[in-house]
């Protein structure tokens, strides 16, 4: 099941997990519009703090976040929401962009990443928008595990 997201200006850290998971995720505080909710498609899942916002938007279905805590918050999503592992896309989408990145040639990003890394790696995908190029490696470990976490 495709999900898609819009975080409010509290749920900076949430939105960037949810798009490391590979799900559509824009962020209230990415957006110049001072009409953010007015403006989202309808199937967009509300994360918010603010019941006044889940309140004036209730034609969106929302999940009203309690914890203050990021792995709290995304764990509460993934529960209400009801994602499985197998619909996760981890690594699949650019983190500042949230667009989806999609693979480059080897060649092409010689010089654009460290020397090293440049050795020791094959795939190298890319942000059409921001050009960021994202290898294997360019996430932690550490998210690794606690995608891990998420599910166990
Ligand atoms: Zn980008």
């Amino acid at each position: 099941m495709v999900f898609c997201f819009a975080a409010d200006r509290a749920l900076g850290a949430l939105a960037k997990w949810l798009r490391i998971l590979g799900y559509d995720t824009v962020y209230e505080s990415d957006s110049s519009s001072q009409s953010f909710f007015e403006n989202l498609e309808v199937d967009r899942i509300l994360l918010t703090r603010t019941r006044k916002i889940q309140k004036k938007f209730a034609v969106h279905r929302t999940v009203f976040i309690t914890s203050n805590y990021r792995a709290d918050q995304l764990k509460q999503v993934v529960d209400e929401i009801g994602i499985n592992p197998a619909d996760i896309r981890p690594f699949s989408r650019c983190i500042k962009c949230n667009l989806t990145i999609a693979e480059v040639k080897k060649v092409e990003v010689y010089g654009r990443v460290p020397d090293f890394i440049w050795e020791t790696h094959d795939t190298f995908n890319k942000c059409s928008q921001c050009k960021r190029i994202y290898w294997s490696g360019t996430h932690s470990v550490g998210c690794m595990e606690i995608i891990n976490q998420l599910f166990s």
